[in-house]
């Protein structure tokens, strides 16, 4: 089968590599239809993940049509269509006891960066009664792929984590796949006010269609000023960070209520300084995580319901033959105005 495979910093290929076969007898073989590349993947090829063996095949989201499984998986059979989780769980150890999946014993994120992932013909799933979820019939599945990664990561990291209420002053920082993800779910629960804050004004203009009620370009370096003056000096009830860099996490601490909530979705690469001397006394909460991906079944059921669509954060089509012309394009999102990538084995 051909497959994306990783061959150390910067150097990737579309090449041959063996289809997988079933290890354990909780193992599932999916046959890919449709996956998407994710700013992870841009992170391990630039060599900040350096657990990520050369020759590894790369991607962590998906959904595929199931071809074999393992003797003990009995939630699917050969011909069902699935949703593939980012992370793997075993449902049985501690962690996966406390829905704290991304913490598996025996799993957590590891397609795509441990083991074989989805940027291939055909994926090898562990633990596949746990890791994959059915797709109902109708559901339009290449909206789906991005409920394997970005959209539970900003819903439970973001939105869930940052406590949005009726009525709140929400403040995104970072208007990516995720941050965006954040965007679409925090209007679950009706906030007054969703600012969007980028330095990229294509990326604000967008999210201004997906229901942001103010955006604001951060490049000159005023976002503090901005948002203190649009709340009226008070700040936002909930900062979500969906970068993952010092000036971005800066601008959340600076810009957060008093009782308010900060809640980190980004990956960070370097530590931050945290002003605890200023928010001490301001009662605020400071969370951050990986996703477990627990609210993967709730959102799948607003996506069929048609309460929460997805398929908005699609901005470009390739054939998965095409994937190192996907990466090129993903890889320089603001020139190509890229969000997400659908790549399509059909
Ligand atoms: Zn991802
Ligand atoms: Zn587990």
């Amino acid at each position: 089968m051909k497959a994306l495979v990783y061959h150390g910093p910067g150097k990737k290929s579309w090449e041959d590599k063996p289809a997988p076969t079933l290890i354990k007898s909780t193992d599932a073989i999916v046959r890919i239809t449709r996956t998407t590349i994710c700013g992870t993947d841009l992170h391990i090829l630039k060599g900040d993940t350096p657990e990520v063996e050369p020759g590894r095949i790369l991607g962590h989201e998906g959904v595929g049509v199931i071809e074999e499984v393992g003797e003990a998986v009995s939630n699917f059979k050969q011909g069902d269509h699935v949703l593939i989780s980012c992370i793997t769980s075993c449902g049985r150890c501690s962690y996966c006891k406390k829905q704290l999946y991304s913490h598996c014993e025996d799993g957590g994120w590891i397609l795509g960066h441990l083991i074989d992932g989805t940027q291939a013909e055909s994926v090898r799933i562990p633990h596949a009664d746990n890791s994959l979820y059915p797709i109902p019939a109708g559901v339009d599945e290449e909206a789906l792929v991005m409920l394997s990664d970005i959209l539970p990561t900003g819903f439970e990291i973001g939105v869930l984590a940052g406590q949005v209420k009726p009525g709140d002053s929400v403040a995104i920082v970072g208007a990516g796949p995720v941050g965006m993800a954040a965007l679409l779910t925090a209007q679950f629960y009706s906030p007054a006010r969703l600012i969007m804050v980028d330095t990229n004004s294509s990326r604000l203009d967008m999210a201004k269609t997906f229901g942001a009620t103010d955006t604001l370009n951060s490049a000159n370096g005023d976002a503090v000023a901005q948002i203190m003056a649009l709340t009226n000096g008070k700040g936002v009830d909930v900062a979500i960070e969906a970068v993952g860099i010092p000036s971005t996490f800066d601008i959340c601490q600076n810009i957060v209520t008093a009782g308010g909530h900060i809640a980190n979705v980004g990956v960070h690469g370097k530590s931050v300084e945290l002003h605890i001397e200023k928010l001490w006394a301001q009662n605020i909460t400071l969370t951050a995580g990986l996703v477990n991906t627990n609210t993967t079944p709730m959102l799948m059921q607003t996506v069929q319901a048609g309460r929460l669509a997805p398929s908005q954060l699609i901005s470009h089509r390739f054939a998965l033959n095409d994937i190192i012309e996907a990466y090129r394009v993903f890889g320089d999102a603001a020139k190509e105005k890229a969000m997400k990538v659908i790549l399509c084995a059909e």
